[in-house]
């Protein structure tokens, strides 16, 4: 085995280079290829842009018999097919746009062996026609493009999804299954290895983290907002960036005043000058396409835009991206703010952000969580898992630990350990802010968490921590904990706060479900480590006067 996965790997750099022309893999791409080659079921959890197609396309080309992928997009599929033929690949897709009779021709090319990768809508797979043709091809491998959409529990399930599982079942030799995604849950992931039905699959999480992107938070209050972004866009008027907000009015709104400011800030006798265009759903399309084409072409710097700007938007080298309000996700922020430095030219992502942004955010999600498809029970894990996303983002908000390292390890995959500045930057390495020592509570609720087992809820972890008399408490036999009370001068909310934090930071974690348990997360053992420090950062308190800039810079 070990001389053909010399061979193995040999052969698909070869690959790489005869039909893509690049010379190296990235990242992830190898394990995963080489997986596919030996057999093995793969799940490959890596963004938009970093090269999940060619982890299935080489092995379908040097696998015998035909790849089947399964794409959500009719209209991606000619572009897709197009590219590789280009490349010399054979390559062709199967679709409701075509007639029967074209229908049967690709299918009958494939059947012959003319056909190496054969793509198709998950609909498709039910058809007659497409059993039929499975029942007598030799299927190698059958990729699944965007699997997420098997899960409920994402954001974008495709019922014709839960058919792929059967349909290869239903296959005379089982193919190897490669399924590909962007999305860090972990409820949908275990639903594509379950409902798929992969088989020991290799896991791989890649390609997160953007090193030529610096990270920057600020806790501002609301009305300070506008100037701090007017002082940016005019301190880098060369540059082009975006602007999220939360809202449609406020794109308008922010647009508005950057486009009355921003001019005077450069040049006191300026008048009002073009500097920003809103763009959001909600305006005419004609006003909206060229709103973006004008940014696009810089003909204007900078967009103040809702999140429905950036879609299938190709623009290399915005510098900056800037969020007003804290988005709902960390899923969210990152592909936002990943629309900063495509170039691979450093560039920065700001989060402005308040504790005011917290409430909108719970009170949005509790009105746009009823659907009624779902049961009550089925909405309340809805909403749950929105406000698990939700505490991700908070979490990021207050983390003293690395920004990349926060968000890459969100995403399930492994950081390197680095003392001091990350590559890239981000505010947190740079140390800009003041913080607090919380490593006694940190470790006390460690502590807590072993004493009880891993099974109660944060609730309870509290009240042993605070030595509570509740009445709950009892059948726990508290007063026999070693932690039983050691927090008792601790207010509960600095309790609940250092509790979220290490959630957030990966040393604990809550389990999902209806009664959610606080357990280890993957780093809990250094918690118990002799050189443990945990810090928090400190809480703004409201300075009596003006803000001066250092604390206005202070990131707190
Ligand atoms: P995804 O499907 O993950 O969104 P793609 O497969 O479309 O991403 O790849 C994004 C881009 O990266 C494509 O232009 C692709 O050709 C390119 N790419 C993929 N792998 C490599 C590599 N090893 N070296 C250089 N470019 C690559």
């Amino acid at each position: 085995t070990r001389l053909s996965h010399m061979a193995d790997t040999t052969a698909a750099r070869g690959a790489l280079r005869t039909y893509f022309g690049y010379d190296a893999f990235r990242p992830g791409q190898e394990g995963i290829v080489n997986a596919i080659l030996d057999g093995r079921d793969v799940l490959g959890v890596m963004p938009t842009g970093a090269g999940k197609s060619v982890c299935y396309q080489i092995p379908a080309m040097l696998l015998p018999g035909v790849t089947v992928v399964v794409s959500p997009l009719i209209s991606l599929m000619q572009d897709q097919v197009d590219a590789l033929n280009d490349a010399g690949i054979p390559a062709l897709f199967v679709n409701g746009t075509q007639t029967p009779d074209q229908q049967d021709l690709v299918l009958s090319m494939a059947a012959n062996g003319q056909v190496k990768l054969l793509y198709v809508a998950p609909e498709r797979l039910e058809t007659q026609r497409f059993r039929n043709f499975a029942s007598r091809t030799p299927i190698s491998m059958v990729a699944v493009d965007e699997a997420h959409c098997v899960s409920q529990w994402g954001q974008d399930f495709r019922s014709s999804y839960l058919g792929i599982g059967e349909f290869i079942a239903g296959l005379p030799t089982r193919p190897t299954v490669a399924a590909f995604t962007a999305t860090a849950t972990e409820r949908v992931r275990r639903d594509i290895i379950g409902i798929l039905g992969l088989m020991n699959p290799q896991i791989t999480v890649t390609g997160f983290d953007r090193t030529n992107l610096y990270f920057d938070i600020l806790k501002l209050d609301t009305k300070e907002k506008a100037a701090w972004i007017a002082r940016y866009v005019a301190d880098h008027a060369a540059e082009s960036g975006i602007v999220y907000c939360a809202t449609r009015k406020e794109t308008e709104n922010l647009a508005a005043s950057l486009n009355h400011s921003v001019p005077m800030l450069l040049d006191p006798t300026a008048a009002e000058g073009r500097v920003a265009v809103a763009y959001h759903g909600g305006m005419p399309s004609e006003v909206r396409e060229q709103a973006q084409r004008d940014f696009v072409n810089d003909r204007v710097p900078v967009v103040v835009a809702t999140n429905a700007f950036g879609m299938g938007i190709d623009k290399s080298n915005v510098r900056y991206v800037i969020h007003h309000n804290m988005p709902e996700s960390i899923e969210a922020y990152y592909q936002e703010a990943g629309r900063a430095g495509r170039d691979g030219e450093a560039s920065r992502c700001t989060l402005l952000w308040n504790e005011s942004d917290i409430v909108t955010r719970r009170r949005l999600m509790d009105s746009d969580y009823e659907n009624e498809r779902l049961t009550p029970e089925e909405q309340e894990i809805v909403r749950q898992s929105k406000r698990r996303l939700l505490d991700g983002m908070v979490g990021y908000c207050r983390t003293t630990e690395c920004l990349h390292d926060y968000m890459t390890r969100y995403f399930g995959e492994e950081t390197a350990a680095h003392d001091g500045m990350c590559e890239g930057g981000c505010a947190n390495c740079g140390r800009t802010f003041e913080t607090v020592d919380a490593t006694d509570v940190a470790r006390a609720i460690s502590m807590c968490v072993h004493d009880v087992n891993q099974k109660v809820g944060m609730g309870k972890i509290v009240k042993i921590l605070r030595g509570s008399k509740a009445q709950d408490l009892a059948v726990w036999h508290p007063e026999t904990m070693p932690t039983y009370g050691r927090l008792k001068d601790v207010p509960e909310a600095r309790v609940r706060d250092v509790l979220n934090q290490m959630v957030a930071d990966g040393f604990l974690h809550i389990s999902e479900g209806r009664m959610p348990i606080v357990c280890f997360g993957a780093r809990a053992a250094e918690t118990v480590q002799p050189d443990f420090r945990y810090e928090m950062k400190r809480v703004a308190r409201r300075p009596a006067g003006r803000r001066g800039e250092s604390q206005a810079q202070a990131r707190m």
